[in-house]
């Protein structure tokens, strides 16, 4: 993936292109990949460098959007749950399982959260990672030592997953590019 042999290859192309890409971060290059992996000839143009932006700086979650639960939009969430298990499954080594603790300070808090969060991890299916669980207050605090004590009446272990995004980003720029 050298800088010139890809700007000799943009200038070099005496039928045009079938699509022109403008922006290298994650959905140009994906969009990049998939019109050349079926046979579209592509060239993605990056102003700076591939991933530079948003697709280096996020929060690093590759996650179902469990917060759409509540506005109920299912379809989304059904959607976004398969492609985190796509990507577990694709990129191993980029993107890793990660659980979370929603601490409950209420009774009722842990059956609202452990029925939302099941419900979840329903959706996934088969690419779903690990069950949701119900945590008791000590178990809670040997997870998270530094929780508020006061009140705490237990938690939910929910499962998602973390990835390196900017390394991602190149693994599908050098994907694209092996697809010409
Ligand atoms: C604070 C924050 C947290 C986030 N957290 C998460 C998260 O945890 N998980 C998750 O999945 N998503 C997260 N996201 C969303 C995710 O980062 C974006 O959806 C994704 O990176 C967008 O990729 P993109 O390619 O559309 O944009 P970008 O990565 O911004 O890429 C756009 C590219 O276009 C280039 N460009 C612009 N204009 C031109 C031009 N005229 N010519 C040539 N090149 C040009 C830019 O240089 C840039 O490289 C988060 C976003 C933000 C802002």
């Amino acid at each position: 993936m050298s800088r010139a042999s890809l700007l000799g290859k943009l200038r070099e192309n005496p039928d045009g292109w079938d699509l022109i890409v403008i922006g290298g971060g994650a959905t140009g290059l994906r969009i990049a990949l998939d019109a050349a992996s079926r046979g579209y000839s592509t060239a993605l143009v990056e102003q700076a460098d591939f991933g530079e932006a948003a697709s280096s700086r996020s929060t690093k979650f590759v996650h179902g959007g469990v917060r759409y639960l509540r506005g109920g939009e299912v379809g989304l969430v059904r959607e976004s749950l398969r492609e985190r298990g796509l990507l577990l499954k694709n990129a191993p080594a980029l993107v890793k399982p990660m659980p979370f603790v929603v601490p409950a300070y209420r009774w009722y808090e842990r059956l609202y959260y452990g029925l939302g969060l099941t419900l979840y991890d329903l959706l996934a299916g088969k690419q779903g990672i690990k069950r949701t669980g119900h945590l008791n207050r000590e178990q809670a605090l040997e997870r998270i030592p530094n929780l508020s004590k006061e009140g705490l009446y237990g938690g939910t272990l929910d499962w998602d997953s973390q990835f390196d995004d900017a390394r991602l980003t190149l693994a599908i720029a050098k994907e694209a590019v092996g697809h010409g």
